[in-house]
């Protein structure tokens, strides 16, 4: 289970955590905004770290 979410209101959609993600757990929605897959997700923080926004918090 993640233990990392989006914060909507930062995040634009650059793509740049859906690329550093290793398990394929991060995609865009429909709204342009990244989604975690809370199944799918390590835990490894590596979106957190590379988003230019801050915008993956930590729950
Ligand atoms: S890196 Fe940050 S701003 Fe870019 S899509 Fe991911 S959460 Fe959104
Ligand atoms: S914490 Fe790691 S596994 Fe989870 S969504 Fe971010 S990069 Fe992917």
């Amino acid at each position: 289970m993640s233990k990392f979410k989006i914060d909507k209101s930062k995040c634009v959609g650059c793509g740049a955590c859906v690329n550093t993600c290793l398990y394929e757990a991060i995609e865009i929605g429909k709204d342009d905004k990244a989604i975690i897959n809370k199944e799918k997700c390590k835990n490894c923080g590596k979106c957190k770290k590379i988003c230019p926004f801050n915008a993956i918090l930590e729950k």
